[in-house]
Order: C-alpha cells, then structure tokens, then sequence
C-alpha cells in the first residue's frame, strides 16, 4: 500500500510532460501509474486538470543566519520558500560571520536544525589563502564560492591568476565552484550621486570580462563552474561566443528579466542590489537567451533587508543596502513567462529545479518526479490565477518588488518529501519538515 496517490494530473518533468497518477511512499516518489490504474494508498486525493510539478530549487538565496536575523533566518526564509513551491533552497555564505570554515559551517547547520521548512543545502566562501577548504569541503557544500569582485579583500580572487588558483584547488574536491562574475579592476569602490552614478559604477564590461574570464580559468583548470547572477546584453553575447570553452552553467534572476533600470524612478531602494538593473536592451537580450535556452539556471539572489534599512536616508544611491526578496515569487514570476509564451512549463522545470539540482550535486533526489527521488511535489492549477501581494509575503523584508502583478495557474498544494507542508494560502501547522541536504553526485541535464 502506498502513502499517497495523486490522481487524474499532468506531471511536468524537465523533459516534456506526461499523464500519470503519481504514488508516494517513505518520502519518496514509488511509482507513477497509467491514468486510474488501480492502487491502494492511505491517502488518495483528485488533481484533475492540475499539474505536478517537482518542487523548485533555489540555487541563491541569502538567508542571513547567523548574525543578520533581523533580515531573516532559517525559519522565517524557509516559510516564504515552502509558500512558493521552492521545496529545496541553497544557502549563500555571505552572513555574519561568513561561512568559510569547518566551525562557522557546523555552527550554521546547528542553528538550522529543527527550524527549516523545506531542505536547504549551504553553500561555502572560499578565502583567498583557502584556509579549511579540504575540511570543510568533507561537510558537503552544494557550493565552493570563488569571488571576483566586490568583497572583502580576504575572499577576493580578483586576478586571472588567484581565479585560476582557486579553480585548481576546488577541482579536486568534487564541489561545484560558483563564480559572481565581475572585474575590480572596472569597478568604482564607492561611487557618490544617484542611480547613474552607480549604473555607471558597475558597467556590463565588468560583468561580460567577469564571464570570459571565468570560462578561461575554467578551461585551463579543468574545473566545473556555475557563473552567478548575470544581466547584460554584453554578458549573454559574451557567454554565447565562449560558453562551449569549459564545463560551466550560467544563472540570472526574474527580476533582472522584468525590470530595467527606468524602474528604478517609482522603485528605488526596493530594486537596489547587484548587478543593477539595466537597459531596456540589456532586458530584451537576457529574455531572447531565455527562450533560446541558453540560460542553465533561473534562482531569485533572495536577499532580504529590513524595511528600516531600505527606507533609511543615504548619502548616494549606492549606499543603500543591495538586493531584495525573491524566494517566494520564483514560481509565480516564472509563470508570466510561461504565460507570454516566451517558455513553456517543462523549460521552467529545467531551469529551476532540474539543472540546479543537477548542477550542484543534489540531482539523485531532487529536481524530478522520477520513481525514487524525494516526492516534492508542487500542485499548480492552471484553472486559477496568482496575485503577488505584498501581503502574503513571509520573508522579514516584508515587501516583494513583484506587487501587483498577476499570473495565471496558482500553487494550490506543496509536499515535501511526502509531507504536506502548504495549502490553499496556508502553511501546515506541523513541525518544519524540512532537513539539510549536501551534495551527493553531478551532472547537468
Ligand atoms: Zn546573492
């Protein structure tokens, strides 16, 4: 007998879609029956005319333990995800302290323990004298970190040189190495005036030679490389031409596909984070990447803030804190671009459950409804619409920068391997479900 038979839905996989009854037991997915085959189940519930959905993975998310609670923490980051159909999250290490060591590793996950409310896998800086990377690595990170610019000197890897260094060193740890593609060398420290002065501060040659020079370390290391959050026209056509050198994915975010930096006038502080915003063209040219297929990963860079921060009085605009939430609308943005055509729900799939869960090691339970893998599961009726409101939102920021915009198919169910975890615009009351996760295998779709 199984645990739970989901019956009369479309199941979307990465690679097309399918009619099954989807059955669950231990956690996992058991079987996925021919329409009405006969099953026992302790529980069996009718979808009809929905479609199941492998929860989605987030592969950046800033969730701000420890150190900066007062902008989130496990609990509160990990309810706004279990909201959103973001079943499995990837934690960044820019907290405070940043996880860079065995101690501030372990200390993080005893602090998560009992409190997350989906899975979540920790991602770890790498230092620039790789201090505790063998040890730390033996902790099973979905990530090593490496970055290019705009950090503390200690973690900077700022030359050709240091980044092939670091590729070299993380290669044989059997991690995925992240990059956040920039060049120091192109950046202003700290510009002084408005929204031009800072676009101006941090051009797209910053970020295109950030990724060229990125997938060159990365063919003269023999590395794997995940290239972070990228926005600009030149960036893509960068990637495009060069992507083919070495073993690397590449990653941008919904609001850098629905906002240009004219949004920045009715926005301003709510839309500050890096990269900025750009143009009009820079936007055209991620979304026609988009439909191409030419973008590996769509995660949200969920970095919340305190509304007070965001509100508060700043010499220049590149004072004001950077980045904004985002965990709890990835579904539902993706969803407008499922709606304008530009892809279709197994390329949303691909993009934000399947390929990360692949690319960062968790791929054996995560990002499909194969029988086997952990049975999250996101129930989406095309019937009905989403509004994003400020509302509903769960993360501390207490805003979503997406307010008002309406999508059509609503998350209506969300288990977590097996356990209902949200329904119907409500959390379950149970205890948070939710574990920590490390990297077990690799590969990409
Ligand atoms: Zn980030």
């Amino acid at each position: 007998m199984f645990d739970l038979v989901l019956r009369g839905a479309t199941i979307v996989e990465a690679s097309g879609t399918l009619r099954a009854d989807l059955c669950v037991s231990g956690g996992r997915v058991a079987a996925l029956l021919d329409p009405e085959t006969p099953a026992t189940a302790k529980i069996e519930r009718r979808v009809d005319g929905c479609y199941l959905l492998p929860g989605l993975v987030d592969a950046h998310v800033h969730l701000r333990e420890p150190g900066l609670t007062y902008k989130e923490d496990f609990a509160s980051g990990t309810r706004a995800a279990a909201a959103g159909g973001v079943t499995t999250l990837l934690d960044m290490p820019t907290d405070e302290p940043w996880t860079d060591s065995v101690e501030s590793l372990i200390e993080k996950q005893r602090l998560a323990e009992g409190r997350l409310h989906v899975d979540v896998g920790f991602q770890v800086a790498l230092r620039r004298d790789a201090r505790d990377l063998l040890a730390v690595c033996a902790l099973h990170p979905v990530s090593v970190e490496v970055f290019t610019a705009d950090v503390p000197a200690a973690y900077l890897h700022d030359t050709q040189a240091l980044l092939i260094h670091a590729l070299n060193l993380v290669r044989p740890l059997d991690v995925l190495a992240c990059v956040s593609p920039g060049d120091q060398s192109l950046l202003e420290a700290a510009p002084t005036g408005g929204v031009d002065a800072f676009l101006a501060s941090r051009p797209p040659l910053a970020e295109a030679s950030g990724i060229a020079r990125t997938i060159l370390a990365a063919a003269e290391a023999n590395a794997r490389v995940h290239l972070r959050q990228t926005n600009s026209a030149l960036g893509i056509a960068t990637w495009r031409r060069m992507r083919g050198l070495a073993d690397t994915s590449i990653e941008t975010t919904p609001q850098c596909l629905l906002f240009t930096a004219d949004d920045y006038a009715e926005r301003g502080a709510d839309l500050k984070a890096s990269p900025p915003m750009r143009s009009a063209e820079d936007r055209d040219a991620l979304l026609a990447a988009l439909r191409e297929g030419l973008i590996d990963i769509v995660a949200t860079d969920h970095a919340p803030h305190a509304r007070a921060e965001k509100r508060a009085h700043y010499g220049s605009f590149a004072d004001i804190p950077g980045g904004m939430p985002g965990v709890q609308t990835l579904l539902a943005t993706m969803l407008h671009f499922v709606a304008t055509g530009d892809i279709d729900l197994p390329a949303l799939i691909r993009m934000c459950s399947a390929n990360p869960a692949q690319r960062f090691g968790i791929g054996d339970r995560k990002g499909s409804l194969a029988r086997g893998r952990d049975a999250d599961i996101l129930v989406l009726d095309p019937r009905l619409d989403t509004r994003i409101s400020h509302a509903e939102q769960l993360s501390r920021a207490g805003y979503t920068p997406f307010d008002g915009m309406q999508v059509p198919g609503r998350l209506t169910t969300v288990f977590l391997r097996g356990v209902l975890i949200y329904e119907e615009g409500q959390l379950a009351a149970s205890a948070p479900a939710g574990a920590i996760i490390g990297a077990s295998n690799h590969g990409i779709a």
